[in-house]
């Protein structure tokens, strides 16, 4: 059975789904990944259809930043509040079409909504500011003005969280949004924004374009003069590609790009708030997030401790469909991320690793699924401590000193989140200061909020997302010197 057939509210997609037929007037299919059946089919837009979007927002621009900042807040308010009243339909689409625990689509939808709701009160505090002036006859202004029509490129893991850290700040400042999501999950894009719209957002302000065509539709968007700004969360890869290509227009860019972050476990730790920051900073979504721990540092004295936790606890994770009650880890989102983890888990058998639990796919369950797999006797040489996995797999290192734990940690290219555990306040501080990346979670294991800065440093990314931060992405300082006065 299509768990969309049991939306409380069938608009929400049936509404986008016929609006503007794409210039190909072609549709391709949405999958489950937790049966690969199809669930929906949506426009697949081409590059002109990005074109044309852009030409659309840019002539809804004036109006839309003219209006009282208040206005613009109101309707965000409005678009909070259905996003609430729909909870239960966005959650069931994004487990539909995303695989995660029906729990955590529910989680995500409130996290989503989060940011619509800080922006919507951010937008009456942009203030600009009165500097001293150097003659007397001067005076100096900074106004602060919406930097122009946005373009927006998300992923499949937050399939709403993503839309609305971004389009929530662009519209409170004042900026149009052309957005393309994930190919694999643009169903709760599209949803998303019936509700804006609903709420009061006019169309030509927030433009969805869903498209197999990321290459063509990224080039366009990117080579636009009149996109002013670029925000991006996918892999480094890609990020490269588009911050190449935004060069010749000269785009300010927000790029939220991959991670492989560090999760180091001193000996003062406590164990149990260990475990548990290990159990939500690794297996939420299945592993599939760009600031989940990718690779655990244990020193040596408790070393076997932390892996015998950590492993009795993972061994009760229940794997399922999202759908399925109790689930706790649903399907990888495709085969080639079931084959990654699969390959990580091989190169590192055949480097001397051991697997304490897991370490299998479940191929009984669905085309996607695979053990939540704890590692043992991980060195450094292995795929699974260089390279992102995306997926349910905890490969754990010993290490003797806290020198080692640090020089281990920020040998990457990537700097995007870290975690530590200690109850030592001296070595919290050292470490904090240490640790080479955008967010440091230290004796917890979750980091993001909608009022708090998001984002990496080194090949990680640019930018911030969320907070005060968040919404000066989207915002140009202007200095006015008044003369002669
Ligand atoms: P992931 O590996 O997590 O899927 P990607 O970086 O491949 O991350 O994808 C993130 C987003 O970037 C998706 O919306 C995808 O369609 C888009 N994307 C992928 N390749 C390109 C490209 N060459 N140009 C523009 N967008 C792209």
């Amino acid at each position: 059975m299509n768990p969309l057939s049991k939306l409380q509210n069938p608009q929400l997609l049936q509404a986008a789904q016929i609006k503007k037929p794409s210039a190909s007037k072609t549709h391709f299919a949405v999958h489950n990944p937790a049966t690969d059946a199809v669930i929906a089919q949506v426009p697949n837009a081409k590059p002109q259809d990005a074109l044309a979007a852009i030409a659309s927002a840019n002539s809804a621009w004036g109006p839309w930043r003219t209006q009282p900042a208040r206005v613009r807040g109101d309707i965000l308010r409005r678009w909070f509040d259905l996003l609430l009243a729909h909870q239960d339909d966005l959650a069931r689409i994004m487990t539909a079409e995303n695989g995660k625990p029906l729990v955590e689509a529910l989680a995500e939808v409130h996290y989503a909504a989060s940011f619509v709701q800080w922006y919507a009160e951010e937008a009456k505090r942009v203030y600009g500011e009165v500097l001293t002036a150097s003659a007397r006859s001067q005076r100096m202004l900074v106004f602060k003005q919406p930097i122009g029509v946005c373009a927006a490129i998300t992923p499949w893991n937050f399939p709403l969280a993503m839309i609305t850290r971004k389009v929530a700040p662009a519209l409170a400042a004042g900026c149009p949004v052309v957005l393309k999501p994930a190919e694999l999950t643009p169903l709760s894009a599209l949803a998303a924004a019936q509700l804006a719209y609903q709420a009061g957002v006019p169309r030509e302000v927030l433009h969805i374009i869903t498209s197999t065509d990321a290459k063509g539709v990224g080039q366009a968007l990117c080579a636009s003069e009149t996109v002013r700004h670029l925000s991006f969360t996918g892999s480094t890869a890609v990020g490269r590609i588009l911050m190449a290509q935004c060069a010749p227009t000269v785009k300010k860019l927000a790029l939220e790009l991959g991670g492989n972050a560090p999760f180091i476990v001193f000996d003062d730790a406590d164990l149990d708030s260990v475990v548990k920051g290990a159990m939500a900073a690794k297996f939420r979504n299945a592993g599939q997030a760009c600031n989940a721990a990718n690779r655990f540092y244990a020193q040596a004295g408790i070393y076997d401790a932390f892996t015998a936790r950590l492993s009795a606890e993972v061994a009760k994770l229940q794997v399922g469909d999202g759908f399925a009650q109790g689930v706790q880890i649903g399907p990888l989102i495709e085969a080639a991320a079931s084959k990654k983890i699969k390959a990580h888990v091989q190169d590192a058998k055949k480097l001397g690793a051991q697997v304490a639990t897991g370490g299998k796919a479940l191929a009984d369950l669905g085309p996607n699924f695979y053990q939540p797999t704890v590692l043992t006797n991980v060195t450094s040489d292995m795929l699974c401590t260089r390279e992102e996995t995306f997926g349910p797999l905890a490969p754990v290192v010993r290490f003797e000193t806290e020198a080692e734990a640090i020089a281990l940690a920020n040998n990457t290219e990537f700097g995007l989140a870290a975690y530590f555990f200690s109850r030592d306040i001296s070595r919290v501080w050292r470490v904090a200061e240490a640790i080479e990346s955008g967010m440091v979670g230290v004796n917890g294991g979750t980091l993001s909020n909608e009022h708090t800065p998001f984002g990496g440093i080194k090949q990680s990314g640019l930018g911030r997302e969320g907070g005060h931060y968040g919404l000066a992405e989207y915002l140009e300082e202007k200095l006015v010197a008044l003369g002669d006065l």
